[in-house]
C-alpha cells in the first residue's frame, strides 16, 4: 500500500492501530494547536507537489523500540535531504505528534531519538 503524506500525517499522528485513518492528527503536548493546525497545512500543501521519500516506507510509522539502529541511520539521512524536511520539522516541533518518524527524530512516548 503506498500512502500519501496525507495518510501518513494522519497515521502518525495517532497511536498505532487498525482502523481507518480518517481522523485528524492527535496532538500531544501541543506547543499551540492552532500553529501546529498551519504547519500541518503548509506540509500537506507542499506534498502535494513534491512526494517525500518517506512516503510508503513503514519505518516511518514504526514505534522507536522496533527500528534497529542502521534503519535509523538511513532515515535520518532520507531526511536530511529532503525537500520538505524544513516544513515537516516545523509541524513535528510544533505539534509534537503522538508517534512516528519525523524530520530525523522520533515522536511520542518513547521520545525522541
Ligand atoms: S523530512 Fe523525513 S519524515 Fe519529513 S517528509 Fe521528509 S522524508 Fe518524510
Amino acid at each position: 500500500m503506498t500512502w500519501s503524506i496525507t495518510d501518513q500525517v494522519r497515521r502518525r499522528g495517532r497511536p498505532r492501530g487498525p482502523g481507518p485513518e480518517l481522523t485528524p492528527p492527535r496532538i500531544s503536548n501541543a506547543r499551540s494547536p492552532n500553529r501546529a493546525d498551519e504547519a500541518l497545512d503548509a506540509l500537506t500543501h507542499a506534498a502535494r507537489d513534491t512526494t517525500p521519500a518517506c512516503t510508503g516506507d513503514a519505518r516511518f510509522t514504526a514505534e522507536r523500540h522496533e527500528t534497529p539502529p542502521t534503519d535509523l541511520i538511513a532515515m535520518r539521512g532520507i531526511c536530511r535531504t529532503c525537500p520538505l524536511h524544513d516544513l515537516c520539522n516545523t509541524y513535528a516541533t510544533t505539534a509534537r505528534p503522538a508517534a512516528g518518524f519525523w524530520a530525523g527524530a522520533h515522536y511520542g512516548k518513547e521520545g525522541s531519538s
